[in-house]
């Protein structure tokens, strides 16, 4: 016979690796179900990354199997499904940072344990082959549907950048850049529960007919703290709302400069001028990522800070939790 205070006892020994509380009185286990020696129950493993996810479901399994009685462990992991959401990366203007940002925010996604996918759509300037390490690499097609790219960071990719050659596409028109990203949106995304799209800059006829084709569920504005660029935000946001698209908020880049010898920030452009400007237009504001030259060396050699660890992934992470929130918000 199992002891059923001894199976609880011994879940409620495991911390969450999460809150730090007991695996059932934090809620993460489900009340185990006993039958002759086999205990079945199931975790919850939202919000967790994959390596959290396996060290968790181990440990369950090792604790209640050392339990006298107990010849058989059964764990379901199950975590909350957020459905597959389009996220679109926007901004006024080009340089301001959109495409690191876009990159950086599926990163730190996929290590919070969310399934998504990284759609490059600048005609302008595809550069996320080379932001995410997949430079040189084409996809391939499964009938008609284009199989996307695995970048190294775990992030499954399509650029526009991979299906033309460098600088064919700048001279397309609306509908073939219209055309081009629905076979980018069409793709088999199977598996991936989110989508981040990283729009071309500006706020013009393409951009316009991107959008409402193809209708996100949500956008991310990026700004610098100039005020100039925050007037191309406005004209970003007024884009997405044109469309119907809620905007998620305001993400401010290139904030403060972060001196890579003393540590100290100093402020070159000035600072707060996007949160500022979010509160006045009602928007939330998302976060603020450094000026870091760390930031662009990473970027350049395909390695985006947000796979690190420290402050830079850090901002990049808090970023992907408001967003993961928001997402969650809008499913009810
Ligand atoms: P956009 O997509 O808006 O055109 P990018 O993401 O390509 O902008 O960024 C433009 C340049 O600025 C790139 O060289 C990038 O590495 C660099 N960069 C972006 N954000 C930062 C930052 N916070 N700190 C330092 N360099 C940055």
């Amino acid at each position: 016979m199992i002891d059923p205070a001894a199976i609880s006892a011994a879940l409620n020994a495991i911390p969450d690796p999460e809150k730090g509380t007991g695996l059932l009185a934090g809620g993460r286990a489900s009340a185990p179900r006993i039958a002759d020696g086999r205990v079945s129950l199931m975790l919850d493993v939202t919000g967790l990354t994959a390596p959290a996810r396996d060290a968790l479901d181990t440990a369950v399994k090792q604790a209640l199997s050392a339990i006298p009685g107990v010849t058989e462990v059964r764990v379901a992991l199950t975590a909350e499904k957020v459905g597959r959401t389009i996220i679109a990366v926007g901004s006024g203007k080009g340089g301001v940072g959109k495409s690191t940002l876009s990159a950086n925010l599926a990163v730190a996604l996929h290590r919070a344990g969310v399934k998504v996918g990284l759609i490059d759509a600048d005609i302008y300037g595809p550069s996320q082959p080379r932001l995410m390490a997949t430079e040189g690499q084409r996809p391939e097609a499964e009938g008609q549907k284009l199989i996307p790219v695995m970048s190294p960071h775990g992030v499954p990719m399509l650029s526009l950048g991979q299906l033309v050659k460098p600088g064919q596409a700048v001279a397309w028109r609306g509908p073939m850049a219209g055309n081009a990203l629905s076979q980018l949106l069409d793709a088999d995304w199977s598996g991936c529960d989110v989508l981040i799209v990283d729009l071309p800059p500006g706020t013009g006829d393409i951009q316009l007919s991107m959008i409402q084709k193809h209708k996100p569920a949500g956008a991310v504005i990026v700004s610098t703290p100039q005020d100039l660029a925050l007037i191309d935000a406005t004209r970003a946001i007024d884009l997405f709302r044109q469309a119907d698209v809620p905007i998620v908020g305001l993400v401010e880049n290139m904030a403060g400069y972060l001196c890579p010898h003393c540590g100290e920030v100093s402020d070159p452009f000035g600072t707060g001028g996007a949160e500022k400007a979010a509160a006045q237009l009602g928007l939330p504001f998302l976060g603020r990522i450094p000026l870091h030259i760390d930031i662009r060396i990473a970027s350049d050699a395909g390695a985006p800070p947000a796979t690190g660890e420290g402050m830079i992934s850090n901002s990049f992470a808090a970023i992907a939790a408001s967003l993961t929130d928001w997402i969650k918000q809008q499913k009810g």
